[in-house]
């Protein structure tokens, strides 16, 4: 994965309670809420659950508990602090796991994933305004000037009992990815987001022109922005594809060995009676050809006309008729001899 993440205070706060994380495996923002820097330490606790998060037999499930810890914690801190009464924050997050994401949602940050050129929001508001859009209330684009804009329905250390939106997504190669805080999402529009997320090659430079755009726009809020994207799998499939043909190759070079060993085996053991210019001759080997190889030779053509013996005899002759050595061959001939003799 390629990634770059950047968080700015903005122009009207004094200090920055989002907190974010990035580390080529997780990927999350938490924007954090309540006086006296409460914020920051809520932020904090949903982020650090996040880290060390090492191969599971079931991932999703793990995550879910980190979170719900994480939940705890900042609840019971809360209850335990009056200072800290009310602190709660929101957490985007998304874990790795081979071709897919793991999207654990709580709030009004938002992920993005830009495929084919279009932006697409992956995760659903928690807040009031999304509800009342979505009840038919206000038009999506009342939203941003609406009183209660940034009043969220569900926030993580709020109650005991958390509700997680949680999906798996798969990625597929070219996708490009953003988690983004309010701060960003309140004065820049999707359309200038789908634009800059296009447009900058280096992630580095997509990080920085959002959080520019936003403070631009005032700053009203902290602004945290990760960026990242799946890489290396415009070299990894050809990598397969290339060693699937040379495994194709060895196995059908291995194939045609063996049945040139077998082709050999007949050739130098076995002999068999045919027929040569309508007469009966002996063959060494056996009739036919293997991979564009004669596999026989001729050891002797005899007098013998095919036309006179009976008609199954004749038939066996075209086939090839095997006999098992260089004696049997001649017993047989003499056999024809007297057949043909009977016969006439
Ligand atoms: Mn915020």
């Amino acid at each position: 994965m390629r990634y770059a993440a950047l968080t700015d205070v903005g122009r009207r706060r004094s200090s920055n309670e989002d907190s974010h994380l990035a580390d080529g495996r997780v990927f999350a923002v938490a924007d954090g809420m309540g006086g006296h820097l409460a914020g920051e330490v809520a932020s904090g606790i949903a982020i650090d659950a996040l880290r060390d998060i090492t191969g599971a037999r079931d991932l999703e499930r793990l995550v879910i508990e980190r979170v719900q810890r994480a939940n705890s914690l900042v609840f019971e801190r809360a209850q335990a602090d009056s200072d800290r009464h009310g602190m709660g924050t929101t957490l985007t997050a998304c874990v790795v796991e081979d071709n897919h994401l793991i999207i654990a949602h709580v709030g009004d940050s938002r992920l993005y994933r830009l495929r084919d050129g279009r932006l697409k929001q992956l995760t659903k508001d928690h807040s009031l305004v999304a509800q009342m859009i979505e009840r038919g209330h206000i038009k999506p684009e009342e939203a941003a000037e609406h009183p209660q804009r940034n009043v969220i329905t569900r926030a993580l250390g709020i109650e005991e009992n958390l509700k997680i939106d949680i999906k798996s997504k798969e990625m597929a190669p070219g996708d490009r990815y953003l988690l983004a805080t309010d701060g960003l999402t309140s004065v820049v529009s999707d359309d200038e987001i789908a634009s800059v997320m296009a447009s900058e090659d280096a992630l580095e430079g997509a990080s920085e022109k959002l959080i520019s755009l936003a403070n631009a726009r005032g700053g009203p809020d902290n602004i945290t922005v990760v960026v990242f994207e799946p890489e290396g799998w415009g070299r990894t499939r050809p990598k397969k594809r290339w060693v699937m043909k040379t495994i194709t190759g060895l196995l059908a070079v291995a194939w045609l060995a063996y049945g040139g060993w077998i082709a050999w085996q007949y050739v130098t053991s076995g002999f068999y009676l045919g027929e040569r210019n309508g007469r009966v001759a002996i063959f060494r080997g056996v009739p036919g050809d293997f991979a564009g190889f004669t596999l026989h030779t001729l050891v002797k053509e005899t007098d013998i006309e095919t036309g006179k013996l009976p008609a199954p005899y004749q038939r066996r002759l075209n086939d090839g008729l095997p006999v098992g050595d260089l004696n049997s061959a001649e017993r047989t001939i003499v056999d024809y001899r007297s057949l043909i003799k009977e016969t006439r």
